[in-house]
């Protein structure tokens, strides 16, 4: 029997994943409480569904791809009310590992499996099948959302139980949220020292100073001033936030963490939530990195 596949939100990454999934032939229900997203979503070869029951209902996998873990858990009030034994709900937020146990466990009375599979790659590996997963999953639930998850991303890392993967994540993105900040300085430093940033990168790129930040976002979204990833200012505050929450919780003492944390947490002041993440070079250096406005 074919997997019936069910995504609620259908933003940059829903929506892709969403088509990623109607393309290769799955049949793919879509909820957003955003009538445009829906409807972007349609012109995508998914079918859009108007009540977020009706998708819950009716889907075997249920793939989540909300802002913040307090939507994950509102989402999941319904699940709880209109799930059914045996639906298998892929939580892809980057979210908090304490939520997704908290609604593992919830939903396990029911016979309704959670994984928490947090997502890199940006909208444009979500609308290629590219994406890299950290995933946090008892095995029977894994294996039954295999294919699945098979079909909308390209490397899958079983890091551990439920919650590991959004652990895995936020980990992930405090290096990236480092990454940007350090290699502005780098870039920087540099310039002021006579050398062009494009060759400076080149030559990070060529050595070990290099990363996604070096490789990927300064030639794609920075130098060209087009800022324009796809990844929000304000979500990846909140990824930092998660970082230093989780640091906390553990009473561990991360000195660079901490900075890194504070610096994000004080661009609030120039950059607004829906500016573009690597925005956050600015700051460095507003005359190398400014748009010039
Ligand atoms: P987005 O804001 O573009 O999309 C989120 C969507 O969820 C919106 O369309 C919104 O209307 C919808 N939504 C909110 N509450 C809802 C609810 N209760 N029911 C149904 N729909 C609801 O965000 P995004 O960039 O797609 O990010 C989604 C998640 O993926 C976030 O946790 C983010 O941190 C993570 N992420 C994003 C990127 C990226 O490059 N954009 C990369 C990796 C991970």
């Amino acid at each position: 029997m074919a997997v019936k596949v069910g995504v609620i939100g259908l933003g940059n990454m829903g929506g892709g994943m969403a088509a990623t999934l109607a393309g290769k032939g799955f049949e793919v229900l879509g909820f957003d409480l955003a009538a445009s997203a829906r409807e972007a979503a349609a012109a995508r070869g998914v079918q859009p569904v108007a009540e977020q029951a009706a998708v819950i209902g009716a889907v075997d996998v249920l793939i989540l791809s909300l802002p913040k873990a307090e939507h994950v858990e509102a989402v999941c009030q319904g699940i709880l009310a209109q799930g059914r034994a045996g639906l298998v709900v892929v939580d892809t937020t980057t979210s908090t590992p304490d939520t997704s146990r908290r609604m593992a466990a919830a939903l396990a009375a029911q016979g309704i499996g959670f994984i928490d599979a947090p997502v890199s790659g940006g909208p444009k590996g979500a609308a290629s099948g590219t994406m890299a997963m950290v995933i946090g999953a008892a095995d029977e639930h894994l294996a039954t959302a295999l294919p699945v998850l098979e079909a909308m991303s390209g490397t899958r890392v079983h890091v551990g139980a439920v919650g590991a993967g959004n652990v895995a994540k936020i980990a992930n993105n405090l290096l990236a949220a480092a990454h940007l900040i350090s290699t502005a300085e780098a870039v920087s430093l540099a310039a002021q020292a006579g050398v062009a940033p494009e060759k400076l990168l080149e030559g990070i790129n060529a050595g070990s100073g290099r990363s996604a930040a070096s490789q990927v976002m300064f030639p794609t979204w920075v130098m060209n001033k087009a800022y324009d990833s796809g990844f929000s200012m304000g979500l990846m505050r909140k990824d930092v936030g998660l970082a230093a929450s989780l640091a906390q919780s553990l009473d561990a003492d991360l000195p660079l963490a901490r900075e890194v944390a504070r610096l994000w947490q004080a661009s609030a002041e120039t950059l607004a939530d829906g500016d573009d993440f690597c925005c956050i070079v600015q700051r460095t250096d507003a005359q190398l990195f400014g748009r010039g406005e």
